[in-house]
């Protein structure tokens, strides 16, 4: 499923089209990922408005075109974007073509776990998510404590989970975070002492701002000494002293972890 520095580098697939006008919409209206958005609107609207801006928070992405009119993209378990040329010709999980003079705008989904969601009016929708972004200012260390204390008896991996908390952290940035800041991942949240707290700030902060200039630019590998690499090999080590990873469900989730950087 894509986290942070993935969707951060699918936003940036369609940037290629900025300020360009959208010519044509090709959708496929009955496919599920464009469950409660009016189709026809979102046809009959974007056609000859200008591609002008767009975001990622978390796991959502907002792409704003003139004539107040929005785009929200959820990129579920499959979901892509991309550009082609625009005499381009569509396929089967192509859902949402908007095609420029120059260029093609592609979503396209195979699973259908994505979403397209059209808006109209001149703020950002409603659901567009309210958490602090991770870099940001407001992702402060009385933020987080906050945060945890509402969720004080969850396992922490599974608050790390929590989009209105921490946007756009999904399973393997979690299991990284906790490695970093040395925390087993089943601690509960009201267990953790404050160097913990500044400890797993720091870490949320680190992943994702690393993950997403090395991920995020071109998909490239993080650097070997990151745990993500053993996550999921059979005999996978601790990147620091090579002891044999922990894993368990926590929270629902595949969890990776080592017991000795990460003690009860
Ligand atoms: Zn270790």
């Amino acid at each position: 499923m894509p986290e942070l520095a993935e969707v951060e580098y699918y936003r940036k697939q369609w940037d290629e089209g900025l300020g360009a006008k959208i010519v044509a919409v090709e959708l496929h209206a009955r496919k599920r990922v464009f469950r409660g958005s009016n189709t026809r609107a979102l046809r009959e609207q974007l056609i000859g408005s200008r591609f002008t801006e767009s975001t990622a928070r978390g796991k959502q992405m907002l792409f704003r075109f003139s004539g107040a009119n929005w785009l929200g993209l959820h990129l579920g378990m499959s979901g892509t974007l991309r550009t082609e040329r625009a005499d381009f010709t569509s396929g089967k999980h192509d859902h949402l073509v908007l095609r420029q003079t120059k260029t093609a705008l592609i979503f396209r989904d195979p699973r259908l776990f994505g979403r397209v969601r059209f808006h109209r009016g001149e703020a950002a929708p409603a659901w567009w998510s309210t958490a602090p972004e991770i870099a940001s200012d407001d992702f402060s260390g009385r933020y987080v404590a906050d945060f945890l204390k509402r969720h004080s008896r969850a396992p922490i991996k599974a608050v790390l989970l929590l989009q209105n908390g921490f946007p756009g952290v999904g399973n393997w940035m979690a299991d990284e975070i906790l490695w970093r800041a040395r925390i087993a991942p089943e601690t509960r949240a009201a267990a953790l002492s404050l160097p913990q707290l500044s400890a797993l700030r720091r870490a949320t902060r680190f992943v994702s701002r690393e993950g997403m200039r090395i991920i995020g630019n071109d998909f490239s590998d993080p650097p070997p000494s990151w745990l993500i690499h053993q996550r999921w090999k059979t005999g996978g080590v601790c990147p620091r002293h090579k002891r044999p990873l922990a894993r368990a469900t926590i929270g629902g989730r595949t969890t990776t972890w080592c017991e000795k950087c990460q003690p009860k």
